[in-house]
């Protein structure tokens, strides 16, 4: 057999240009924002339209007030169940993080970054953390 034809090609090198930050930096983000639909699309499936919290329904006119919640606040756990999701409207779920926060200040912990993606969306979060410890 040979096994050369299994190898992967290199691609050739197109005036190999380093790739520079800024493509990096979009595809990453864009990485996030694509995870972060699916996660928001798939707990929209599995839970109804209704705020966990205060209950308040909503439709497809509203849906953009109903926000995903990570329960344990770890973004990148995302049990296809559905088991660490919860619809949140926009208010809760401020609420929700304003209470954890508190929480970890408690506790004399450092709080730092996003949590998860909801209200407070800052897809550039973790890159900045990222970049910084060069
Ligand atoms: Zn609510
Ligand atoms: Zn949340």
């Amino acid at each position: 057999m040979d096994t050369r034809s299994f190898a992967p090609r290199r691609q050739k090198n197109r005036k190999s240009k380093p790739e520079d930050i800024k493509a990096v930096v979009a595809r990453a983000r864009q990485e996030q924002r694509k995870l972060e639909e699916t996660y928001r699309e798939r707990s929209l499936k599995i839970h109804p339209w209704v705020c966990a919290r205060c209950g308040r329904e909503f439709s497809a006119g509203n849906l953009h007030e109903l926000t995903v919640h990570h329960k344990d606040h770890d973004h990148t756990h995302n049990p296809p169940d559905g088991s660490n999701w919860e619809n949140l409207c926009i208010y809760c779920h401020e609420n929700e993080h304003r209470r954890h926060l508190d929480h970890l200040e408690a506790k004399g912990m450092e709080v730092g970054g996003d949590q998860d993606s909801g209200f407070t969306h800052t897809p550039f979060a973790s890159l900045k953390d990222m970049m910084k410890k060069e």
